[in-house]
């Protein structure tokens, strides 16, 4: 703690010391039954995270997203900047899970499944305490600053959160680029270089220094729980009604804490304190910083055990249910969520299904809605938008299918589109005034690519009232 500045009179973040100097948290690790849950559930999530890159479905990646050239594709389908509406379905569908699953569930996906907590607990904390040892020998360390163990451990960080890295840009540039980058020189490509190089400082600065400061501080989930979690969602808790009141063994011997009291099952051993990766008490009740990882359950379970009582002081429960009261699955908001998720999905797989991996739109021409050509003739100026979401060049062929007497130009034809990528042409046209009733007669026309793509659209061609 340093000196000449005036302490605070209380913690006010489990992460500073008094003075406001950062308190380092050195979490003892609790290996109980919840630790090899996790433990499986992490390395499967690192082993999916590191392969999907890899993956493909129909010859397109299972997970790219190329925000350079703004298309993003899921499952092997391609989504572009301009499908607004599927995008918004899928957020929204993403946002009322959330929603739901932290409603029933509590801070699970923080716990479990975050890759900040995935990544800082089983692969990050496991080399630190390779290198630097128990949390005793690092607590020495932090006090007595640092020692060849910790610098072995800072260059392990540094290989791992370059690989951790690359593997996160994998999915905004695709595998075989990202390989293609590897192999050349930093000259060759130094705005990815750089973006390479700053995407690893970055990790690094957060597995190494930030750490639990991104959940309390950044991370703005852990602000939204309040809103999120109601009396009944699953939360890690400690049962104040067991546990209190709390007291040392040495204190018990003594007899009971006060006149007419009994001591609860609680020890005071802080077993559950030192393990916490975030540095708080969970006998203070539920707590912005608590991230729902067990680790105070296993601590806790493991003493409980050795004293020949029950486990679950902490457990996983409901602040009703720790608070002896009725609990109940079904509230409104656990109703409502689903209903909602099945309509925002029902309308996403709708629009998938129904989705072609072209998209045309046809346009009337800018400006008049037609004109008259010197010859007589009437001509409408038609705008072809073609958006080609499959993976491959495509030559779209234009045709009139029906419109007898009709004289179809067009300067581009067929008409060139790269693989997710959108161009707009235009086409004319033209035919006799006496062929108008009422000022607009139908036409065909057919757009195909080969054997991939094939539509017919009716258009509404314009002319002269009375065709003169
Ligand atoms: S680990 Fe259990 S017994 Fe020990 S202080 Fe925490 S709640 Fe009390
Ligand atoms: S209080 Fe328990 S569950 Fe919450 S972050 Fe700390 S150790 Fe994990």
């Amino acid at each position: 703690m340093s000196r000449n500045v005036p302490e605070a009179e209380e913690q006010v973040l489990s992460t500073l010391n008094l003075d406001g100097s950062r308190r380092w948290i050195r979490p003892k690790l609790s290996k109980g039954r919840f630790y090899r849950r996790r433990l499986v559930v992490a390395w499967s999530l690192i082993v999916a995270f590191t392969t999907i890159p890899y993956l493909k479905v129909g010859g397109k990646p299972l997970m790219l997203l190329d925000v350079p050239r703004q298309q993003f594709i899921l499952f092997g389908k391609t989504f572009l900047a301009t499908d607004t509406m599927l995008l918004m379905l899928l957020l929204v569908g993403i946002f009322i899970t959330i929603f739901l699953l932290t409603a029933i569930f509590g801070r699970v996906w923080c716990g479990w499944a975050c890759p900040q907590t995935v990544y800082m607990e089983f692969i990050y904390r496991p080399i630190e305490r390779l290198f630097e040892g128990s949390r005793a020998r690092q607590l020495k360390m932090d006090r007595e600053g640092a020692s060849a163990g910790r610098i072995l451990k800072y260059v392990a960080y540094l290989f791992v959160s370059i690989f951790v890295a690359h593997t996160f840009l994998a999915y905004f540039v695709g595998v075989d680029q990202l390989f293609y980058w590897i192999q050349q020189p930093p000259a060759e490509h130094p705005t990815a270089f750089a973006i390479m190089a700053l995407v690893t400082l970055l990790m690094f600065a957060d597995f190494a220094y930030f750490r639990e400061q991104v959940c309390i501080v950044a991370c703005p989930y852990g602000r939204l729980q309040s809103v999120l979690l109601d009396r009944n969602s699953l939360i890690v808790g400690y049962d104040a009604r067991r546990g209190e009141t709390r007291g040392r063994l040495g204190q018990r011997r003594k007899g009971p804490p006060a006149e007419g009291e009994s001591w609860g099952d609680c020890v005071d051993c802080q077993a559950c304190v030192v393990t916490c990766p975030t540095g708080i008490d969970i006998r203070e009740g539920l707590q912005l910083e608590c991230i729902g990882c067990t680790q105070c359950i296993d601590a806790c379970d493991a003493v409980m055990e050795k004293l020949g009582k029950p486990r679950g002081l902490i457990r996983y429960s409901s602040r009703d249910a720790l608070d002896g009261k009725k609990t109940s699955i079904l509230r409104p908001r656990v109703v409502i969520y689903p209903l909602i998720l099945v309509l925002v999905f029902g309308m996403l797989a709708i629009s998938l299904a129904r989705k072609q991996d072209t998209d045309v739109t046809i346009l009337r021409g800018l400006g008049a809605p037609y004109t008259q050509l010197p010859n007589g003739q009437i001509s409408n100026q038609v705008r072809i938008k073609l958006v080609n979401r499959s993976n491959e060049t495509r030559l779209y062929a234009i045709t009139l299918v029906e419109g007898e007497g009709v004289e179809m130009i067009a300067p581009e034809n067929p008409v060139r589109v790269r693989a997710g990528k959108t161009e707009t042409t235009a086409v004319f046209l033209n035919v006799s005034p006496g062929s108008f009733a009422r000022g607009e007669r139908s036409v065909r026309i057919r757009i195909h690519s080969g054997d991939s793509f094939e539509r017919e659209f009716t258009y509404r061609l314009l002319g002269p009232e009375g065709g003169e």
